[in-house]
């Protein structure tokens, strides 16, 4: 291999895909690590499955109203980490754990459309011990799982949703898994260096966090404990699956 060829290889585009519930979820856990990304030119598609339609406090708020203003802020948000392309999906917030076959479908698809190298969602299996109350919310849990079993199972297997080949979606396998949320962390990225701008990102979530007393202290907490053990003075952390 010529040093051209080798060079190529090593700077090879990493195509990545956010695959979350809600507006807010992928920025607070993974923002930093998003930030990075996009810094090192990699290719990062945001999937948000729902608009977070529920995530309001004001009884005068209505749900439409609420998603419109979400949706509005995790745009504002994508821009400030660079990241060019973000979908929501039509989900309802709250329900998407009675999405069942619908969602694994919909998972699927997007595994094969997007073709990802490495997949971030949420940890389906969190819980014991912490109990976190992000690792109880039936949505991410629905996320997380269906996410998961696409890419282990449903989106590299011909036999599944053969409907999708008809349609020029081909099978996929993802090389790496990074959860979210997890009580099993096992894998940190320095985030050093994009901080700031994942704080900048958070902060544009005001219907969720603009009464935040302390929201830029809570994330240099969270990006600290992260870093601790690993020489790294701010890092977001994952549970690593890897084929
Ligand atoms: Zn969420």
């Amino acid at each position: 291999m010529s040093p051209a060829e080798e060079a190529a290889t090593d700077h090879r585009t990493t195509r990545i895909l956010l695959a979350t519930a809600h507006p807010d979820d992928a920025d607070i856990m993974a923002g930093g690590t998003v930030a990075r990304w996009v810094d090192e030119g990699h290719d990062v598609h945001a999937v948000v499955f729902t608009r977070g339609d529920k995530g309001h406090d004001d009884p005068v708020m209505t749900s439409e109203g609420v998603a419109a203003l979400r949706e509005k802020e995790q745009r504002a948000a994508a821009a400030i980490l660079g990241v060019s392309r973000l979908t929501f999906l039509d989900y309802t917030d709250g329900e998407l754990a009675w999405s069942g076959p619908q969602l694994a479908e919909t998972a699927t698809r997007l595994v094969r459309q997007v073709r990802p190298d490495i997949v971030v969602t949420h940890d389906p299996y969190g819980g014991a011990p912490a109990y976190w109350e992000p690792q109880l919310h039936p949505d991410h849990r629905a996320v997380g799982l269906a996410v998961i079993e696409a890419c282990y199972f449903r989106a590299p297997g011909p036999l599944f949703y053969p409907a999708h080949g008809a349609a020029g979606l081909a099978p996929h396998r993802v090389r790496e898994i990074l959860l979210i949320m997890s009580d099993h962390v096992d894998h940190v990225i320095d985030i050093s260096a994009t901080f700031e701008r994942k704080v900048r990102a958070v902060r544009e979530h005001v219907s969720q966090f603009g009464k935040h007393p302390h929201l830029e202290r809570f994330l240099r907490r969270l990006a600290e404990r992260h870093g601790r053990g690993h020489d790294v003075a701010a890092a977001e952390g994952f549970k690593r699956l890897a084929r």
